[in-house]
């Protein structure tokens, strides 16, 4: 980092686990850590740097999420590859997110028994319950634990809102196609616990 960066320094928005300083320039606080000779984030926020006495820190943005190992959350499947699943998170623990956080659910976060691949998983457009399993960029998730997998999916063939059929199978009332999605318990119960959430937001 250049001398002239540095003294400009502040304004420089990061996230968990981006690359902030290298430990030669600055000794981290609490709000970030050293791996391999660099200063990473720990936090959303602001970089703000003292170079007299080689501090640097991240002021943590307000109504930015800390992600926790854990904690759960809804997201929205962007697309799905034989291995992976890029999902962008809405909710955490039951609020909403103010900007979506892209995650990775890979195929063996996806169910206790084994799953040959991600399209008996999920398909793009799936709403999905899951939980935290790395919380620094790139973000994991996992759909194994108690009510969590897909809760809203459309028909891959139609496009009409799927309705549960059995467990890990759902059927499209519309043209009757039954297609495997890791189902969670609260299938089809989201849409609620959406609006519930954006009323809290506007008091
Ligand atoms: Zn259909």
């Amino acid at each position: 980092m250049s001398k002239r960066l540095v003294e400009n320094s502040t304004q420089n928005r990061v996230v968990p686990g981006d690359k902030i300083a290298v430990i030669e320039e600055f000794l981290p606080d609490e709000t970030c850590f050293e791996q391999d000779g660099s200063i990473l984030s720990m936090t959303t926020g602001e970089v703000i740097t003292d170079l007299k006495k080689h501090k640097i820190t991240v002021k943590p943005i307000k109504n930015v999420f800390v992600l926790k190992r854990g904690d759960t959350g809804v997201g929205r499947v962007v697309y799905v590859k034989k291995q992976i699943a890029s999902v962008d998170i809405h909710m955490i623990n039951d609020t909403k997110v103010p900007l979506p956080m892209n995650s990775i659910l890979h195929v063996s976060e996806a169910s206790r028994r084994f799953v040959k691949n991600m399209y008996e998983v999920t398909r793009p457009g799936d709403w999905l319950k899951f939980r935290i399993v790395r919380r620094m960029k790139p973000i994991y998730i996992s759909l194994i634990g108690e009510g969590l997998g897909v809760v809203i999916a459309q028909c891959n063939h139609c496009g009409h809102d799927l309705e549960f059929y059995r467990r890990n199978a759902l059927k499209c009332p519309n043209c009757s196609l039954i297609q495997n999605r890791i189902t969670a318990n609260s299938f089809g119960k989201l849409v609620t616990s959406f609006t519930r959430t954006s009323q809290n937001e506007t008091r």
